[in-house]
């Protein structure tokens, strides 16, 4: 294998890259380098985020450019904001050393006349999404009639988000003699025609998929009920909350909003990234995730292409996603640097046959798990509890004598009590009865049926839409008195429904018939001053209920079941409106910059099926 020096690196960029700890050129790097600095010629890449492509194209670009001649002399385009400033970042860090070189990044949801001021100063590589380069080019606030170098980066994600007519205007734009480097992941025949129309007999570069050799990373899968993926969600989550740094994949803008508010709401340190926040949000919830602030991101594969985290110990899909090539992607972003990874996926039964497709496309082997049951959740929280008490020094200077005086009332207990108490509190803290909970998975040999432990449990075979209701435990309820309260507020006999009451929240799993009159009866009241909240709960959605509120409600953590705070500086106040209109393509370009390329289910929600479902037809993709 060369080394950056062999491959014709020269000084102030390889200066540069040793700081940041790049010791061997990746493969793509091996590769496309030498091609960039030794040849003319375009350059076809078949390569994935993760794979060092960003570095692949930045170097010799970096080392190409000419910093005396004053004019756009590179051009790099890509689908997402994230993506976009990503680019920059890493091309700015790749020429600290090299003097005189202006790299400008022109992105949808930021100030247009700040971008143009910023390009009218001098720009020698513009960074740019399709949409906002476009708008700039009709202003002819920037002239791209002297580049040298085009990189079209994520070509294929370009095409998905509808970009190809503006991928198009840009290159009919350029010289005709300029090298044009194309990555994408996939290569669908629409890249092939782009590749025939705008490259000149490219050298084709391939390095695979990036994670399916990538021995570091574990694929497991566990199957439960459509109905219970939040809760094996949280119990997953749950288990492994010691070490647990990790990006949920969701398949909508909504679905994720759902899952992270929901996260938010029972006490986990969760944040989510989709196409309809605002860049400002996007930044904040960005910087929280990679200052470690925030643990859990919830996204949407079109928000997580830009995400260059490094250290993710899982990736959870909380559905897969609907191309097979997404789930390599996806699980790419763990197991990274020689670090060991998860990769994660809750399947309902009807998914089953898309993990198959995956293992043999992709050559992955999936190994099956159990969900945690919420005993071994318990023991392993203690266990991990004890550990940091063990493990804990002890401060002598903090025990001066008013300290030691305060401490009276422990000294007379005696040491098992003392224990027993510290481990109740830090139980209760996760405000679950552990023992009353339900074993999520499924038994294959029952279909439609809990595993036989689960029958154990308060929620034995329960059928019907499921509502929340934010009241629980807390609240003194125990199952049969909320079953009496839920039955006589709704008018209904107790007989009709089935509950689950846990810490601060409760399912009520109803008769379609019965579900408007209960969420009419409970919600937005209140019980012993506790405002109620009571809405149809994730995954059996059956198009009652929800409503705003889930957007606008108290997002503050209720010191629920998570571990860490939950707390948060947004507030959204979107009309239902802005829940339901089809970004698919169209996206407001200010704030989504370009186009949002992300599903978006409205109010009616085309869940599949029977109530059961949550599983979405999908939707054809723009090409
Ligand atoms: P990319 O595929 O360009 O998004 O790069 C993925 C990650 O790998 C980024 O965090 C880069 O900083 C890092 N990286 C790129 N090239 C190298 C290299 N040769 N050695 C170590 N890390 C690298």
């Amino acid at each position: 294998m060369k080394n950056f020096s062999e491959l014709g690196v020269e000084e102030s960029i390889l200066n540069a890259i040793q700081e940041l700890g790049f010791e061997n050129p990746t493969p793509i790097q091996e590769q496309t380098i030498p091609v960039f600095l030794e040849t003319e010629r375009d350059i076809l890449g078949l390569a994935q985020t993760g794979t060092g492509k960003t570095a692949a194209f930045g170097l010799p670009i970096l080392q190409l450019i000419n910093p005396a001649a004053r004019h756009i002399q590179s051009l790099v385009i890509c689908p997402t904001r994230e993506l976009c400033m990503q680019i920059s970042r890493d091309l700015e860090s790749y020429s600290k050393q090299k003097r005189g070189i202006n790299i400008v990044s022109v992105y949808g949801g930021s100030s247009i006349e700040r971008q143009i001021s910023e390009i009218k100063r001098g720009a020698h590589i513009i960074v740019a999404t399709p949409g906002r380069l476009m708008d700039l080019m009709k202003r002819k606030a920037i002239s791209i009639s002297e580049v040298n170098f085009v990189v079209l980066d994520e070509a294929d994600e370009m095409l998905n988000m509808g970009f190809e007519e503006d991928v198009e205007y840009i290159l009919g734009h350029t010289p005709e003699q300029k090298r044009v480097c194309l990555f994408s992941a996939t290569m669908p025949k629409e890249i092939r025609r782009i590749a025939n129309r705008y490259m000149k007999e490219p050298v084709e570069i391939s390095v695979g998929k990036s994670n399916s050799g990538n021995v570091n990373i574990t694929h497991q899968y566990a199957v439960v009920h459509a109905r219970d993926k939040y809760a094996a969600l949280k119990r997953y989550v749950d288990f492994h909350s010691d070490n647990l740094y990790c990006i949920i994949f969701c398949t909508t803008k909504i679905e994720t909003q759902d899952i992270s508010d929901k996260l938010i709401k029972d006490g986990y340190n969760a944040d989510c990234l989709h196409g309809d926040l605002s860049q400002g949000q996007r930044e904040k919830v960005m910087n929280r995730f990679r200052h470690h602030t925030v643990k859990i991101l919830l996204a949407t594969d079109v928000a997580a292409r830009g995400i260059d985290v490094s250290g993710l110990t899982h990736v959870i899909h909380y559905h897969l996603p609907d191309e097979i090539e997404n789930y390599t992607h996806r699980s790419g972003r763990t197991g990274r640097a020689g670090n060991l990874g998860i990769s994660f996926t809750l399947l309902h039964m009807r998914e089953g046959g898309r993990l198959k497709d995956i293992e043999r496309l992709s050559n992955i082997k999936f190994e099956k798990i159990m969900i945690p049951s919420a005993m071994q959740v318990r023991d392993k929280k203690l266990l991990a509890f004890t550990d940091t008490i063990v493990n804990t020094e002890i401060e002598e200077s903090i025990f001066d004598e008013k300290v030691m005086a305060g401490m009276a009332g422990l000294m007379a207990l005696e040491k098992e009590e003392i224990l027993k108490k510290f481990l109740s509190l830090e139980l209760r803290r996760f405000s679950v009865d552990f023992t009353n909970e339900p074993d999520l998975n499924i038994n294959p040999n029952e279909r439609g049926e809990r595993s036989a432990a689960g029958k154990e449990g308060s929620s034995r075979g329960y059928k019907g839409t499921r509502i929340f209701v934010s009241l629980g435990k807390k609240d003194g309820f125990d199952i049969r008195s909320f079953k009496d309260w839920v039955a006589s507020s709704a008018g209904i006999s107790w007989k009709d429904l089935h509950v689950d009451v846990s810490g601060v929240y409760s399912f009520v799993d109803a008769k379609a018939e019965h579900v408007d009159s209960i969420i009419k009866s409970l919600n937005g009241g209140t019980y012993n001053d506790r405002p109620v909240r009571a809405e149809v709960s994730g995954d059996t959605k059956g198009g009652s209920g929800g409503g705003s509120s889930r957007y606008g409600g108290n997002r503050r953590s209720e010191g629920g079941g998570g571990y860490g705070g939950g707390s948060r500086e947004r507030s959204y106040s979107r009309s239902s409106d802005s829940r339901g209109g089809d970004r698919e393509r169209g996206g407001d370009r200010e704030r989504g910059g370009d186009r949002g390329g992300e599903r978006s289910y409205g109010s009616k929600r085309s869940f599949g099926g029977d109530s059961g479902g949550g599983e979405r037809k999908p939707r054809r993709r723009s090409y």
